[in-house]
């Protein structure tokens, strides 16, 4: 059955007009016929039932029929990316969405070479890979900021793994431990700066790892470490 990440609210008996882009790929690309079933989440509500009907040549709407699945909350797990080249950038997005991460944000550093990338198109490569892994939300995307602002910002209670290519940070799964809200930080291609560096250790409940003895891209380095957190602290734990 096909899924949807949708924006709005969902409930027995709710129509939804689709957007257009819902419109042109179930009823063009997928050629979906009107009154077939599909899926519905967006986030909050669960997953629903839900009767795709044709609007005209190209419009379309959905008629929402019963819950399937109560929405569970997931793991509360950040990404955070220094921003790196475009198609770098669109694969940790997808693999961020598979491996679980509840937000990505995205980092300007020191040594990051651009301030901007297309957020929109991460965010709908995000909800893509959500649509496919029967997750109940798509990470949230958020603007660029710099890395300063973000660390300046840092909220109380969340921990933070900083995976540190330096050398003398300790093993990840040695070093992880600790229930509640996480944080991943993955530098750009060309590392953090020292100050940086000292930047991140100092945030509160910040643990530097090491992702081994060799130096990993950075998309790499991202699935490793999203990897190694969900199978020490998150939701691969006896499933
Ligand atoms: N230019 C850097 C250098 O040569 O030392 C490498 C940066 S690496 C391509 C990008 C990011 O991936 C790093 O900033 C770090 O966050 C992460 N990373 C890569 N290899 C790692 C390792 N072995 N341990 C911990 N983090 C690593």
């Amino acid at each position: 059955l096909i899924r949807l990440f949708v924006r709005s609210p969902l409930s027995a008996g709710a129509v939804i007009a689709a957007t257009t882009d819902h419109a042109h790929y179930l009823g063009s690309v997928m050629r979906l016929a009107s009154g077939a079933e599909l899926r519905l989440f967006n986030g909050a509500d669960g997953e629903w039932s839900a009767k795709f009907v044709a609007v005209g040549r190209r419009g379309a709407r959905f008629e929402v029929i019963c819950q399937e699945r109560a929405q569970a909350p997931g793991s509360d797990l950040d990404l955070i990316i220094a921003l790196v080249k475009r198609s770098r950038l669109e694969t940790i997005i997808e693999k961020a969405a598979e491996l679980g991460a509840r937000r990505v944000r995205l980092a300007i550093t020191a040594r990051t070479n651009s301030d901007r990338t297309n957020v929109e198109r991460l965010a709908a490569i995000a909800i893509e890979a959500a649509e496919q892994t029967g997750r109940l939300d798509a990470p949230e995307l958020q603007a660029p900021e710099r890395l300063a602002t973000l660390l300046a910002a840092w909220p109380a209670g969340r921990r933070l793994m900083f995976c540190d290519e330096a050398g003398d940070a300790a093993s990840a799964l040695d070093a992880l431990a600790g229930a509640g809200p996480w944080a991943v930080l993955i530098g750009p291609e060309g590392g953090f700066t020292p100050e940086e560096r000292a930047a991140v250790r100092a945030v509160p409940g910040a643990v530097a790892v090491s992702l081994g003895p060799r130096i990993l891209r950075a998309d790499t380095a991202a699935i490793a470490a999203l990897t190694l957190w969900q199978a020490k602290l998150g939701d691969w734990r006896g499933s």
